[in-house]
């Protein structure tokens, strides 16, 4: 969705906080509710909210993904039993010992061991969904990797077992998780969606 950044307000960070700055509550119209019979019984109050999501020690991972690269997490706690474990998505605490686990890069595993372990098609998505319908949601497969990954495919059509390499936005990221898609091996460049690259 194209929106003007001028109407909207900005947040910035100082140490903890959160600065918000510009219009953040824009007025909407009201409108009347009227019964069959033409009475008025209620109106309409639109609200405009703005939820601050904080990403804390993911930040890493979702400011990655704009860069054209894929982060997973590793424990590396030696009294862990699950030490040497990598997880993805990215996670900051190991769940087995609740240490925090280490960041490691794992672009260049996706990108040749990458398959699709399940899929599920949808045509019906909840409010404010940005993908295209249908959505082909996929549940990612990566060699050496403990966790299943979820993600989409915006070009294909899904298969279990089916090699898949993925995709980044890196012209104008979201920074959102749907920065990151998977497309199956071997489509061209020029077939991917607008903002979309196979690196940076
Ligand atoms: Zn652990």
């Amino acid at each position: 969705m194209a929106v003007d950044k001028q109407e909207y307000g900005n947040v910035t960070s100082e140490g903890l906080r959160y600065k918000p700055r510009g219009p953040f509550h824009r007025l909407e119209k009201n409108r009347p509710i009227f019964n069959k019979e033409g009475k008025l019984v209620g109106i309409t109050n639109p609200r405009d909210m703005t939820y601050i999501h904080t990403y804390g020690g993911e930040a890493l991972y979702f400011e990655s993904l704009g860069e054209g690269k894929l982060y997973g997490t590793r424990c590396d706690n030696p009294d862990c039993e699950a030490k040497g474990s990598v997880f993805m998505p990215f996670r900051i605490a190991c769940p087995d010992c609740l240490e925090k686990m280490t960041p490691v890069d794992m672009t260049e595993v996706a990108r040749t061991t990458a398959t699709v372990h399940s899929f599920i098609i949808t045509e019906r998505t909840g409010a404010f969904n940005t993908l295209d319908i249908p959505i082909r949601f996929i549940n990612v497969e990566f060699e050496g990797v403990c966790t299943i990954l979820m993600s989409y495919m915006p070009v294909g059509q899904p298969e279990m077992g089916m090699k898949v390499v993925p995709i980044f936005k890196t012209a104008d990221p979201d920074f959102l998780v749907t920065d990151l898609a998977f497309v199956p091996e071997g489509t061209p460049q020029d077939k991917l969606p607008k903002g979309f690259s196979f690196k940076k």
